[in-house]
């Protein structure tokens, strides 16, 4: 079996939240595709890897699609794949995903059997970013107060979920909080916030469903230390991004001042990115992102090296429901996974509808996929509406 040609896929814009996925689709000599996607769609850095991917088509074509790891080394050492990046690495974690989901239909299993066999029969998952409301569709425009972060949370630990995660940055008035106060001093009115909703929260989901802070990035290790003394009482189980994750330095202070676990890895890549982190015993958990840490053959070895240091794997999911597909096979397939990132984007219905497959948990948990392959691929309607280059 040959690779015969690589069709890029630029979605049509998401109207709920303004992002452009990015799908690979590769071809074979005998009829059989598969699907991945450059996981970096938030503010559209995806639209960056389809001139990445023109060029990576190129170096695959007529290869052997099932030496998927032959063609992973050949990627992910490139010129510019030197030093990382997180733009290169989606493009790379998007071919890898489509030869892992044509490998599973060329074998006619799940990609997890082919990892070696599902470690659990259901994957546990959070509901995610809940300060952008739980399934609410108006995502950009969704409001600050208390009373919607509370309605949130409710509706999630209605649902069923054991797990929750806020990002408590987001003022009352709606605004985000000032980019050089997260770097220099929290304010006496953003820490009174923060300890409100902190309560509120507190009161619906004790003794019901656990709490993940989210900081993406907008602290250092100061403000992420005035944060942590005042979520510390509410018992959080982790606090994700206090600081960029190339300032390990910060991690360093966070860990030393607070005992609540930390995690981070969604702009970290391949296991030379985590690594430092590990050997510096910083991090609880990692969090790669399948969609552009070097993809399912990067993420296992991410999760192999980890698990020498006992560390947990909760990989970071938010782009299409795809990517939920991914996460799910590779989920399943580590002995030391912990939970799923279940977005709230993927909830919407128009996210949901893009795809043949909709994976949505119940009761806080998944289903394993038992297709053959990755297990979803975009609807024909879905790719009609799409601009597609091939490469061939
Ligand atoms: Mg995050």
């Amino acid at each position: 079996m040959k690779i015969s040609s690589v069709d890029i896929i630029k979605f049509k814009e998401h109207p709920e939240h303004g992002q452009t996925p990015v799908l690979v689709r590769i071809n074979t000599d005998e009829g059989i595709y598969g699907y991945g996607e450059a996981g970096v769609s938030i503010g559209n850095y995806s639209l960056g890897s389809i001139e990445i991917l023109k060029g990576f088509a190129k170096m695959i074509l007529g290869k052997d699609p099932l030496a998927n790891d032959v063609i992973y080394e050949k990627l992910s050492n490139a010129f510019w794949s030197k030093g990382n990046g997180g733009v290169i690495f989606a493009a790379i974690s998007a071919i890898d995903a489509a030869l892992w989901d044509i490998k599973g239909k060329y074998f006619n299993k799940p990609v997890y059997e082919l990892l070696g066999g599902a470690h659990r029969t259901k994957i546990r998952a959070y509901a995610s970013q809940l300060q952008n409301g739980w399934k609410y569709e108006n995502f950009l425009g969704a409001p600050g107060d208390l009373e919607f972060l509370k309605d949130a949370v409710q509706s999630a630990v209605d649902e069923g979920y054991d797990a929750i995660k806020i990002d408590f940055f987001k003022h009352f008035d709606g605004s985000r909080l000032d980019f050089y106060e997260g770097r220099n001093h929290l304010s006496l009115r953003t820490l009174k916030e923060v300890d409100q909703k902190l309560d509120a929260v507190k009161q619906i989901i004790d003794g019901k469903a656990e709490l993940i802070l989210e900081n993406h990035c907008i602290t250092t290790a100061h403000t992420a230390i005035q944060f942590a003394k005042v979520a510390e009482p509410y018992d959080p189980i982790l606090l994700e991004e206090p600081a960029d994750p190339l300032d390990i330095h910060d991690y360093e202070r966070i860990k030393e001042a607070t005992n609540i676990p930390l995690a981070t890895g969604e702009r970290t890549y391949t296991r030379r990115g985590f690594l430092p982190f590990l050997e510096r015993n910083v991090l609880d958990v990692l969090q790669p992102d399948l969609g552009n840490c070097g993809g399912i053959t990067e993420g296992r070895k991410i999760a192999d090296l980890a698990e020498l240091y006992g560390i947990s794997i909760q990989t970071h999911t938010c782009n299409t429901s795809l990517s939920v597909a991914i996460a799910l096979q590779l989920e399943a397939a580590i002995p030391n996974f912990i939970i799923h990132e279940h977005h709230t984007s993927n909830t919407f219905r128009h996210d949901r509808e893009e795809f043949l497959y909709d994976y949505q948990p119940v009761n806080g948990y998944f289903d394993l996929p038992t297709l053959p392959g990755l297990g979803n691929e975009p609807t024909e309607k879905t790719l009609a509406e799409s601009t597609i280059i091939t490469v061939k």
